[in-house]
């Protein structure tokens, strides 16, 4: 079996059929990096848009929460400063002495009318109770508080905000609220005190649906925290100054939203804060980063498996398209084979059925082809066609001598010496039959045909193979020629026959001779 691989139109064929393989591995895997793309771009988009909408949400609560925040210090602040210009304008002549019965009486009905307003308080210079909204005077004194040492030693008539604190009076916790009071000489009377309930805070931040670890605070400028929802008592008036939202706000400002991780309980959260306009209070709102995107990663993981069950169908019938192209490709390329392979024998056969086993010439099958083809040509050209006939001389004595080997060498050494007596590409050697050869010359006259003749039985005779049996004592042929003249109608059967004829009268005539075709001219 021949080596089919070597063969360069297969080679070039398979190779032609590999970039098919690679398209559509190629088509496949392009197709499963698009829907990948896609999806990752699709939840990278989702997961930007509800972080973006949260913020939205969390900066517009933290908004509503520090007008809310500033209104209600507002209130307590504006009563507080009422309750300031009527002790400075109408002074106080003694604790609860008769003529402060409306005074009292105004402070209670303050306190009753304005929700958010714990208490109203009136010390003088030495922290002694001068007027409260309660029914009856504390007997502790509060010089020892915050608000009071700050009012003491500080000149200014502003609102003071100040840490909150458990009241002493109640119990509950209050966001203190003060202001100084000046004696006419401008030296310190006291201070008026107006407490602002934290549960009114908690109350509100309550109502807020910040998800199970979202987060709301109120805390003064300086970092201490007034209330943080959910609600955690320890946590009043801790410090949160080295937080994340502190950070931000020395950073950035009386407002801002970023994702950030708390100090306190370590989750990240998405924080909006806001400074209140005119009090120093910051508010705060977050949610926490996994509260929001839960949903987002839900959706997210669903559309993740639809996608995946989509790329393992893709690579699914993707391979199976590659299978089947690879399977393609083989059986085209076995096909090729098979072709090549019949073409192969096909030529072979053509070849068998054309020549002569025994010399590789041309047989006489081929020989009747191709004398009527010539033939035919020669009638339509007008161009003359010969034929040169020629026989072996004694061969049976030659079989008899040497026996038919030797016999069968001798003919295959004639049929090369004839072939190689034939000079055009277009003339052809043939056996005959027998020891009988025959050489058809197209487009040549009787002279070139003579001429032909001649040179091979020259050859024969320079082959000086010894033939006992043989006048001359080696192998010699006579040649019987004729040539049909340009034009003429076609006939075969009597250029053979006149070339037969011929053939026998150079037998007749002693052998080793040719007769026919123009021996003057050769
Ligand atoms: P002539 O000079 O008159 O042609 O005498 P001849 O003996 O050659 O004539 P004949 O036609 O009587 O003999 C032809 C012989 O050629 C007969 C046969 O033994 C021999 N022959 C024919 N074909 C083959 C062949 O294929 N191989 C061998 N070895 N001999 C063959
Ligand atoms: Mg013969
Ligand atoms: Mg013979």
């Amino acid at each position: 079996m021949p080596d089919k691989s070597a063969d360069p139109r297969i080679t070039r064929l398979t190779a032609e059929k590999r970039p098919a393989v690679r398209y559509a591995i190629l088509f496949v895997v392009a197709l499963c990096l698009l829907l990948l793309t896609i999806q990752s771009s699709d939840a990278w988009r989702a997961r930007a848009d509800r972080l973006k909408e949260v913020g939205v949400g969390t900066t517009n609560m933290s908004h509503a929460l520090a007008a809310q925040g500033e209104s209600a210090v507002r209130v307590v602040d504006t009563v507080l400063a009422g309750v300031v210009e009527r002790v400075e304008t109408d002074g106080l002549r003694g604790p609860l002495g008769s003529d402060n019965s409306r005074l009292h009486q105004h402070l209670k009905n303050m306190v009753a009318q304005v929700e958010e307003l714990h208490g109203l308080f009136v010390f003088g210079a030495d922290g002694s109770w001068l007027m409260t909204s309660l029914d009856r005077t504390p007997l502790h004194n509060n010089a020892d508080r915050d608000y009071f040492t700050y009012h003491a030693t500080h000149t200014d008539r502003g609102v003071h905000l100040g840490k909150p604190v458990r009241s002493r009076s109640t119990g509950a916790w209050v966001l203190p609220v003060s202001r100084r009071l000046d004696n006419p000489d401008g030296s310190f009377a006291g201070v008026a005190l107006g407490t602002i309930r934290i549960e009114y805070f908690s109350k509100l931040y309550e109502s807020f649906n910040v998800g199970r670890e979202g987060v709301i605070f109120l805390a003064l400028d300086d970092g201490t925290l007034v209330y943080r929802h959910p609600h955690s008592e320890k946590l009043i008036g801790t410090d949160i100054s080295n937080g994340p939202v502190y950070r931000m706000y020395r950073e950035q400002g009386p407002a801002g939203t970023a994702m950030l991780r708390s100090n306190i309980d370590k989750i990240e959260r998405l924080y909006s804060y806001r400074h209140l306009e005119t009090y120093p209070l910051i508010v705060a709102t977050a949610q926490s980063r996994d509260e929001i995107l839960r949903e987002w990663w839900h959706s997210t993981l669903t559309q993740a498996g639809i996608t995946a069950v989509a790329i393992v169908l893709l690579l699914l019938f993707g391979g199976r398209l590659v299978r089947q192209i690879m399977i393609r490709d083989r059986l085209e390329h076995e096909l090729v084979q098979a072709r090549e392979t019949l073409q192969q024998h096909n030529r072979e056969l053509a070849v068998l059925a054309d020549h002569d086993g025994l010399t590789g010439i041309a047989n006489r099958r081929r020989f009747e082809e191709a004398l009527q083809q010539e033939a035919g040509r020669a009638a339509r050209s007008g161009a003359p066609l010969s034929l040169v006939l020629f026989d072996v001389d004694y061969f049976k004595r030659f079989n008899d001598t040497y026996g038919h080997v030797e016999g069968d060498a001798c003919l295959r050494r004639v049929a090369d010496a004839l072939r190689a007596s034939l000079a055009r590409p277009a003339d052809l050697a043939a056996r005959y039959g027998g020891e009988e050869f025959v050489a058809l010359l197209p487009d040549t006259d009787a002279a070139g045909a003579r001429m032909v003749a001649e040179r091979i039985r020259a050859a024969v005779m320079a082959l000086d193979i010894p033939h006992a049996g043989n006048g001359p004592g080696i192998v010699t042929i006579s040649a019987g020629v004729h040539t049909l003249a340009g034009g003429e109608a076609a006939d075969t059967a009597a250029l053979v026959e006149r070339a037969d004829v011929l053939l026998y009268q150079a037998k007749q005539s002693g052998r080793n001779q040719v007769c026919g075709g123009d021996y003057a001219a050769a």
